[in-house]
Order: structure tokens, then C-alpha cells, then sequence
């Protein structure tokens, strides 16, 4: 048989624009066999997404996104099955989301300054409730004002890392992420190593240094990704010993990514599994 594995997608828990609950469904109707459920910077679409999992049909992996952060380049790391009640990493993603607020603050005085059409209050009326607070949410505004007509029109007008607006907020190290998620039980993969921002990609030193802290694996195959990065992707991985995965990273309605469009061979999943004492391994449909 060929098991369908996603191993990274997101919710209403962050900027998904569907519950845990219908992106289990989603992923049952797209034939997907394990899904994971990879919100940024938390945790707290789990218990939905197991209940909904433990209801059959789909197998669940618990992860979560990561943003890091290396003078000024933005890196996203993948942390599966990792323990949500780890005292370093949860107090280190409180402390993320917390800086999200201000920084989404400022962008939209940013934007408002400068005559585009929105405030903070109809930003926060597009964030769901709980949610991980990010800039799709300033998007969300601006298609409901009718400034856009999509969330990936107001990325590439006004909310791009290389925007005039953009405003950072507090993230972690790479290397010291990727040690909390190794501490806290789980497995770290890097998420979308090549995708470009601002024109940079990151190094391969900086793969080498986080390898050498505990990273377990690559996203090699992501959309973000052409054949020559999935090529370097992949001379890296077998150079350093990294598991590659691959993986859609689904927004729901937020992002042309659908559901099983890239996706993980078997074995990798059982690595995964192997290496991580985090929280009971997959919730197996
Ligand atoms: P933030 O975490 O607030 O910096 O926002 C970054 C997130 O915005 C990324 O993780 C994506 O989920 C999302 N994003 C980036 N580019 C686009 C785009 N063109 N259209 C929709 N969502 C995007
Ligand atoms: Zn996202
Ligand atoms: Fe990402
Ligand atoms: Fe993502």
C-alpha cells in the first residue's frame, strides 16, 4: 500500500483558515493516511486535531513551526511529538507569540501611516480565537476592506520580509531551538531550508551548526523548493545524516498549498517515531 504522509500544515490554531478539526477532515478527503498538525509557535490546536484524529480515519503527528531568527534571516524549524508541557520550550513560544502582538501592532500603525486601509482592531477581528498572531491576519483585514482580493496579494503589495513595513518580533536562535525541541522529547526539522527572503537563503554552515546541535532532519520537498534546491537539499541531507521529508504546508484557504501535494516515505515517519520520547508517539487512525 501507498501511505500518504503530510507532515506539516496549519490551522485556526495560527493563520490556517481551517479549524484542527476540518483540516483532519481535509486531510481524510484528500486520501491522506498521517497528517501532521505544524502550528506556528503552539501547541494549542492539539487536543482538537486528536480528538478529531482519534475519530478515525486520519493518523495524527503533534508538532509545531518554530520561528527562529539569525542576523536579521528568518528560519523556520519543524518540531514533531515533542512535550507541550516542556518548561523551556513552552515559556520559549509564550515568549514568541507575546512579541507577535506588538510587532503586528506596529506594522499596521506602519501601514495606516502611510494611507493604506486598515487598523489594529479590524486585524484582531480576523484573528481567531487563541490563535498565533501573524501577518496572513493583516492580509485577512485587508481583503475584508476590500483593499485586496487575496492574502497573497497583500503579501506581495505590502507585507513581504522586504516590505518597507515589515517589523520583526522576538524569535529564537536556530541552534538553541533546535536544542529545546531535542530537550523537550521531540524531533527538529528544518522546514523549507531554501526558501528565499530578502533575496538570502541561509548558509550551509548554518544547517552544519544546527545538525551539530541535534537536528534530525530536512523539508526537502516543498514548493518553495526547484529541482536545484531539492538536489542540495538532498546532497546536504546524505552529506550530514538528516532524515528528508516532505510536506505540503497547508493554510486552508490561505495559500494555493493543497494537502498531500509533497510528501514523506514511510521509513522517514518511522524514524521520527523512533527518536522521539516527547508525547505518545503518532495517534494512529
Ligand atoms: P509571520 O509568521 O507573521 O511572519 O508571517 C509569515 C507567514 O505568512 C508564513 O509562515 C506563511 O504562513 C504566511 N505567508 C507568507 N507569504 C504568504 C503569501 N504570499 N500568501 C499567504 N500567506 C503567506
Ligand atoms: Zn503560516
Ligand atoms: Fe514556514
Ligand atoms: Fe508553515
Amino acid at each position: 500500500m501507498n501511505v500518504q504522509i503530510d507532515l506539516h500544515t496549519h490551522s485556526t490554531a495560527s493563520d490556517g483558515t481551517e479549524s484542527p478539526r476540518d483540516v483532519v477532515a481535509s486531510a481524510r478527503a484528500a486520501g491522506l493516511d498521517v497528517l501532521a498538525l505544524t502550528d506556528h509557535d503552539t501547541t494549542s490546536g492539539w487536543q482538537e486535531a486528536t480528538e478529531a484524529a482519534l475519530r478515525g480515519g486520519v493518523s495524527l503527528v503533534r508538532g509545531i513551526e518554530i520561528s527562529c531568527q539569525r542576523n536579521g534571516t528568518s528560519i523556520h524549524l519543524l518540531g514533531y511529538l515533542t512535550d507541550p508541557d516542556h518548561p523551556g520550550l513552552s515559556a520559549e513560544l509564550a515568549r514568541a507569540r507575546d512579541g507577535r502582538v506588538r510587532r503586528l501592532e506596529r506594522m499596521v500603525e506602519l501601514m495606516a501611516a502611510d494611507g493604506i486601509p486598515v487598523t489594529y482592531a479590524e486585524v484582531l477581528a480576523q484573528v481567531p480565537r487563541g490563535a498565533t498572531k501573524g501577518r496572513p491576519h493583516i492580509a485577512d483585514a485587508l481583503v475584508h476592506n476590500g483593499a485586496v482580493a487575496n492574502r497573497d496579494e497583500a503579501f506581495a503589495q505590502w507585507l513581504s520580509n522586504d516590505s518597507p513595513y515589515y517589523v520583526s518580533h522576538y524569535a529564537p536562535d536556530p541552534v538553541a531551538a533546535v536544542q529545546l525541541v531535542v530537550e523537550a522529547g521531540g524531533v527538529a526539522v528544518h522546514a523549507h531550508p531554501f526558501t528565499s527572503t530578502r533575496g538570502r537563503t541561509i548558509s550551509d554552515a548554518l544547517i552544519e551548526e544546527m545538525a551539530a546541535a541535534g537536528l534530525g532532519g530536512v523539508e526537502v520537498d516543498h514548493r518553495d523548493h526547484d529541482a536545484a534546491a531539492r538536489a542540495r537539499g538532498r546532497a546536504l541531507a546524505a552529506r550530514l545524516g538528516l532524515l528528508v521529508t516532505g510536506s505540503s504546508d497547508y493554510h486552508g484557504g490561505g495559500k494555493e498549498n493543497r494537502l498531500g501535494e509533497n510528501t514523506t516515505a514511510p521509513e522517514v515517519l518511522e524514524e521520527i517515531e523512533a527518536r522521539s520520547s516527547g508525547v505518545t508517539p503518532v495517534v494512529w487512525a
